[in-house]
């Protein structure tokens, strides 16, 4: 309690007053370092959510540049930052919200090379992109370095979370084998997203890095959670570890990372580039 300043005790109030966050809880999470991949449609509020509530570190990986099309769901982003790198217009929002946590921005591609050494910093990641490959590289990597994750997506007006605690509960390879063939699941840019399904997933989000910093209440976990807006049906599916999971089964056959892209016929390149384009 001492080292919290006036202002922060009254910025933090909300929190402070909850009985299973707290005091203790809110230090948690300004300790807490939480890295979101992708500052598109999810990103966004992810980003906002954060740090208005004071998560002390935050990564946002993004290699992409603000373009119109994005501006119906992706909300950290302005008319005025069209052009500009996502990653900088989103750290500028949450700057504004709150002062007093850092922004680190990696512009760049996540990728089989870089991934780990970027998420090995990290108490927490939040995959917030829409392309398949970017999923499964998130879901391996953390599975190898141990790191608890968020896995989100979403596409027209449906959306789907699930929290994965490597070792401990189902890795998204439990329940969903390998990437599709490319093309098979079209992305938000070929079939369309409704802009608030983006921040109701977010936010879902959002919450479950909160309540995985601070301990409150229980995760996603060995849960695939789904939506779908159009009737606000929601879904739990319980899920459970594979044995013969590829990556955390009991004779794993992934022992290194793939960019999880088929590398004939030039798709590899293609691919991060839709990718890379896509970015919900
Ligand atoms: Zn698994």
């Amino acid at each position: 309690m001492l080292d919290f300043t006036s202002e922060q005790l009254e910025r933090y109030s909300r929190h402070i007053l909850l009985q299973d966050v707290g005091v203790e809880g809110q230090e948690k999470l300004l300790e807490g370092k939480v890295l979101i991949v992708g500052a598109g449609g999810l990103g966004c509020p992810i980003g906002l959510y954060l740090a208005a509530a004071g998560v002390g570190t935050i990564g946002i990986v993004d290699c992409d540049t603000v373009d119109i099309s994005n501006l119906q769901r992706q909300i950290a982003h302005y008319t005025a930052d069209i052009g500009r790198a996502k990653v900088e217009s989103a750290k500028e929002k949450m700057l504004a919200i709150n002062p007093g946590v850092t922004v680190r921005t990696y512009q760049e591609y996540l990728s089989a090379e870089n991934i780990r050494a970027i998420i090995r910093d990290y108490d927490f990641v939040v995959d917030g992109t829409d392309n398949f490959p970017t999923k499964f590289l998130v879901n391996d990597a953390c599975g190898m370095e141990g790191i608890p994750f968020s896995h989100g997506g979403i596409l027209r007006f449906d959306g789907q979370t699930m929290t994965v605690l490597p070792g401990e509960s189902a890795c998204y390879r439990c329940v969903f084998r390998e990437p599709p063939p490319p093309d098979a699941v079209p992305t938000c840019s070929q079939a369309g997203v409704l802009g608030a399904i983006a921040g109701m997933l977010g936010t879902i989000q959002a919450a479950e890095a909160l309540k995985f910093l601070t301990g409150a209440g229980s995760l996603l976990t060995d849960t695939l959670l789904t939506f779908n807006a159009k009737n606000m049906d929601f879904r739990k599916i319980r899920l459970t570890r594979q044995k013969d999971c590829p990556l955390c089964g009991e004779n794993p056959t992934i022992s290194e990372l793939s960019d999880n892209v088929r590398p004939a016929c030039g798709l590899q390149e293609k691919s991060v580039r839709q990718a890379c384009d896509a970015g919900h």
